[in-house]
């Protein structure tokens, strides 16, 4: 390897160098090592969400552009493909200490251009380190398998190989944590790899992309392009790309998954959700409260693993909403860099009126609104606050229970019993996560064999598996065959290669 290993102190100067009418970075590319901007005529437009100010106009970066970076990465790949896995190994727990380092800027970043609390977003940042940590046992993970004499003189062994050039694309609500779920696996297998940030929270992702850049993955092996769908769309259709992470809405997923494998390349796409908390009458109903509070406000409900439906069993329905309205009137809305706040404003202003008019709706076949989030003092302010709401009675068929929300608002669905919650879950075209709060092992264990969804989480409410377990929802909220990070990210950023061989001892 020619790579020589900079310190933060003579690193080349960084896009933080280069400060934004907000006083952050703008949104550059990282291309080869060094930031650089997009050349398209069409600008974007960054706005600070707990502001309502604008933060940065940058240009998109153009199919031309997208191909020449392809160039970049596909010339860096070869040698960092072919090196030594040990080399790679090491260079990712370079690339932990440094992110360990760098954690608080990167927080602060998440911040200002995604609204989400400082605590929450160092959170998102140590949850994606899970999985560099997992990452820097790659020589374990690409280990093959031998078998010797599978007939008489003849063995057999199978090796994992990287596939080349990767290309991500990521959604705003996670812009540091999802990019590494993908990466990760990506760089330590020896793929280049080329990331499209979401144009809402594009910053933070160029700075991780300098900062391992820093820590030794060399240069060309990890880019950022900003841009949008037009950007995603020409690394999708590139054809030295050779796979797809996605992570978005469930229509762009289904798209780039159809796109990506009608052109003959591996793709995992990761929809959005709409998560149930079922709630059995033998449950610790103050346990049940604050986790089914903690689960659909935090971060603003912006996240798919957000719970937006409960499904009380039995009577536990009014007196759950009962403290769970008590613990409402306690959340304190406000700027993500505001100590107090337990959860910031919503990524935009369309997105908060979007949120605003399903409260609109909220009255359909017999719903009730029994917190409104557009009585928050936050509501009329110059950022995309909106308070936390609470709606009762939620039924299928309703805008409200159809649609994944994405903001502070949580839905009480009643039913009679355990089967009818499962089949409730089971029915929604979502799959992503569903949690059950429950003191019987026995209901617990129906529910997990029983529920066609891909996470589940027992008397936990946002069961996001650790790193080294991986990460994918079932039915709309996942197209393609394998989930993310750890084991099946290995294999998804991978493919084997088997080897059969006949050596003949010419000394007999
Ligand atoms: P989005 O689908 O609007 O955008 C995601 C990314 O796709 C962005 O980078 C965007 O520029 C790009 N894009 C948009 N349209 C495209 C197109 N036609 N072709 C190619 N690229 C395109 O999603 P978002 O609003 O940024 O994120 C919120 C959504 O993501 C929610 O639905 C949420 O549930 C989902 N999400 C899912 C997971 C998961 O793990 N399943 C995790 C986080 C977020």
């Amino acid at each position: 390897m020619t790579h020589s290993h900079q310190t933060e102190s003579d690193a080349a100067p960084t896009s933080a160098d280069l400060p934004g009418q907000g006083g952050i970075r703008a949104p550059l590319n990282f291309v080869n090592g060094s930031d650089s901007a997009g050349t398209g005529e069409r600008e974007l437009t960054v706005y600070n969400p707990a502001t309502g100010e604008v933060e940065h106009v940058f240009n998109v970066t153009t199919p031309e552009q997208v191909g020449e970076v392809v160039a970049v990465a596909k010339a860096a790949q070869k040698e960092w493909g072919e090196s030594a896995v040990a080399h790679r190994a090491a260079v990712m727990y370079e690339v932990r200490d440094a992110l360990r380092r760098h954690a608080d800027e990167l927080a602060d970043l998440i911040v200002t251009e995604n609204g989400k609390t400082k605590v929450d977003a160092l959170g998102e940042v140590n949850r994606g380190l899970e999985s560099i940590e997992f990452a820097c046992g790659v020589a374990d993970h690409t280990a093959g398998r031998y078998s010797r004499d599978v007939s008489k003189g003849i063995d057999v062994h199978q090796v994992r190989e990287p596939l080349g050039v990767v290309g991500c694309i990521t959604p705003f609500n996670f812009p540091v944590m999802v990019p590494l779920w993908m990466i990760a696996n990506a760089l330590s297998t020896g793929n280049a790899v080329i990331l499209k940030p979401s144009e809402k929270s594009p910053t933070a992702t160029t700075r991780l992309a300098e900062i391992m850049t820093e820590a030794g993955i060399p240069p060309g092996v990890f880019n950022v392009v900003q841009g949008d769908a037009a950007t995603a769309g020409a690394l999708i259709e590139h054809p030295d790309v050779a796979a797809i992470s996605f992570v978005g809405s469930t229509p762009v997923a289904k798209a780039i998954y159809e796109q990506g494998t009608k052109l003959g390349k591996r793709v995992q796409a990761l929809g959005g959700a709409k998560n149930h908390m079922v709630v059995l009458p033998d449950a610790n109903l103050d346990d049940a409260a604050n986790a089914a509070v903690g689960a659909a406000f935090g971060a603003a409900g912006e996240r798919c693993m957000a719970v937006s439906v409960l499904v009380a069993v039995g009577d536990v329905a009014d007196p759950l909403i009962e403290k769970i309205s008590g613990l409402m009137s306690k959340l304190t809305v406000g700027p993500g860099n505001e100590g107090g706040s337990d959860f910031g404003p919503v990524i935009s202003r369309e997105h908060r009126d979007r949120v605003a008019g399903f409260l609109d709706a909220s009255g359909e076949a017999g719903g009730a609104l029994v917190v409104d989030g557009r009585k928050n003092e936050r509501f009329e302010q110059d950022g995309y606050f909106i308070g936390p709401s609470l709606i009762d009675n939620i039924t299928p068929g309703t805008a409200c229970y159809d649609n994944e929300i994405f903001g502070p608002v949580l839905a009480v669905m009643r039913v009679s019993s355990l089967d009818e919650a499962i089949d409730v879950v089971n029915e929604n075209p979502y799959g992503n996560g569903a949690a059950l709060f429950t003191e019987s092992g026995g209901a617990a264990r129906r529910f997990e064999a029983d529920t066609k969804i891909g996470m589940l989480g027992i008397n936990v409410p946002i069961p996001v598996p650790v790193g080294w377990y991986s990460f994918g929802g079932w039915k709309s909220s996942l197209f393609g065959d394998s989930h993310m990070y750890g084991e099946e990210g290995v294999r998804f950023f991978t493919r084997a290669k088997v080897v059969t061989s006949r050596w003949k001892d010419g000394s007999k």
